[in-house]
């Protein structure tokens, strides 16, 4: 059975890397090119992408290992800036398939379209015809995507509130979409405009927004993993975990870097399969708070033996139609390294990974604190800036951080030192 478990991954060359990646992943030496290719995205496909194009910008790809969701092997792409994420989520994988690794479900595919009507007189008579008729609705806005409907989604409810605002009551129409494969924002916005004309002439009223909601709590993933007490290094850690977890909990403004560390898994693998970070991000967020308090998107507990039992839950609108992923040729291939076969599937996998994410951040806040391993790699960089490179380089490293004091000024002057 293929395994990404991989002792001294870290060690290895990028080229290495790759090569075990393309292995791992079955996929084509064409691919492989690609991802090591700077330039896959050129100019001409940039200026496709959006508007103004002057350039590239270009961000690391690492790839998380370890991972063992549902009894299957994953090496998960992502893109960040941020040292750390990547090897943290990499080492909490390991803990979780010491004992089976992680679970993970779905609620399908369901976004949630919003039709904002105004100046409706009997707004609650309106509502109810609108939900009187809803196959009508349903079959005017499926017209609109053939294709759609012909994979086996569109819209399958249809849902009406009465909200009283600022600007006095409105009607709020739901369209309740299964985008399959989809992230589905343009395809349920789509719908939303062709329903406009329709909507006022049985409501009376004026149609204004019609846009999809980007908390999408009709369409969330799940993760969950016990991880051995002896594994995280007895009972003690797995109480300093659940502790810390209580904080977060009981306070928004741990609540807030709490689930910032989940993201930094989450939006780095999004962004690697090309799919939109801000829409995961806007939909986390507006979940977390969505019992009228900011919470905890990770829930950490301790089992009846004391080990330590975790779960997230989160809005994940991701695709793998449309969109960046459709032009992009590194997220495409990073999409195939995965393997998924479904738009739930991906989402999945990034629940796990996010919970992953989670487990690592809140193990080293609740023991040795995060700066320690921060400092090695911030030592790193700094070291970088400053133009230090091999021998010298480990040199630098290791006297600045045995001397707690990382600072391209001081960097630079120990490199004289040692060029002497
Ligand atoms: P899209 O319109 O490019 O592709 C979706 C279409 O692909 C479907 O409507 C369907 O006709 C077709 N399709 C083919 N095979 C399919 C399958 N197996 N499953 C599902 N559909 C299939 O893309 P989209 O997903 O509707 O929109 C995503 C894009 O919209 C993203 O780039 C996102 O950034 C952007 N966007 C986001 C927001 C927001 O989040 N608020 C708003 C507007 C646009």
């Amino acid at each position: 059975m293929k395994t990404s478990v991989y002792s001294g991954f870290y060690k290895l060359s990028v080229e290495d890397r790759l090569k075990e990646v393309v292995e791992f992943a079955g996929i084509s030496e064409e691919d492989a090119k690609v991802i090591a290719d700077p330039n896959a995205l050129d100019l001409d496909k940039a200026d496709h992408m959006v508007e103004n194009v002057i350039g590239i910008y270009s961000l690391p790809m690492g790839v998380a290992i370890n991972f063992l969701i549902n009894g299957k092997d994953y090496v998960i792409p992502m893109v960040t800036e941020e040292p750390s994420v990547i090897a943290a989520a990499s080492n909490a994988a390991k803990f979780a398939r010491e004992n089976g690794g992680i679970f993970t479900s779905n609620t399908g595919s369901i976004m949630i379209a919003q039709v904002q009507v105004i100046n409706v007189a009997d707004i609650n008579y309106a509502r109810n015809i609108v939900l009187e008729n809803k196959e009508k609705i349903k079959e005017m806005c499926n017209a609109k995507d053939p294709i759609l409907v012909q994979h086996g989604g569109g819209v399958e409810d249809v849902e009406a509130r009465v909200i009283d605002t600022l600007a006095g009551k409105m009607l709020i129409v739901h369209l309740i979409v299964n985008t399959l494969d989809a992230m589905g924002a343009n395809a349920v916005n789509t719908m939303a405009e062709s329903i406009a004309p329709y909507i006022e002439q049985i409501t009376g009223g004026k149609v204004f927004l019609r846009i999809l909601s980007n908390l999408a709590a009709k369409r969330l993933v799940r993760a969950r993993v016990v991880v051995k007490k002896e594994t995280l290094g007895g009972e003690e850690v797995v109480n300093s975990i659940i502790t810390a977890y209580a904080f977060a909990e009981a306070d928004p403004f741990r609540a807030a870097t709490h689930n910032k560390g989940i993201m930094n898994g989450i939006s780095a693998a999004v962004m690697a399969t090309g799919n939109d970070t801000r829409a995961i991000e806007s939909g986390a967020h507006a979940y977390a708070a969505i019992t009228g308090r900011y919470k905890p998107l990770t829930v950490w507990e301790k089992t009846k033996d004391g080990d330590l039992a975790g779960s997230i839950e989160i809005p994940m609108a991701v695709g793998l139609v449309g969109g960046a992923t459709k032009i992009h040729p590194t997220a495409q291939v990073a999409v195939k390294m995965l393997g998924v076969k479904t738009a739930a599937e991906l989402g999945e996998v990034f629940a796990a990974l996010g919970l992953m994410q989670n487990l690592a951040a809140v193990k080293v806040l609740a023991t040795e604190g995060v700066q320690r391993g921060h400092m090695s790699l911030h030592a790193r960089n700094v070291a970088t800036v400053a133009g230090a490179k091999g021998e010298v380089l480990e040199k630098v490293v290791k006297r600045m951080i045995d001397e707690k004091n990382v600072r391209v000024e001081y960097a630079q002057e120990l490199m004289k030192e040692y060029s002497k």
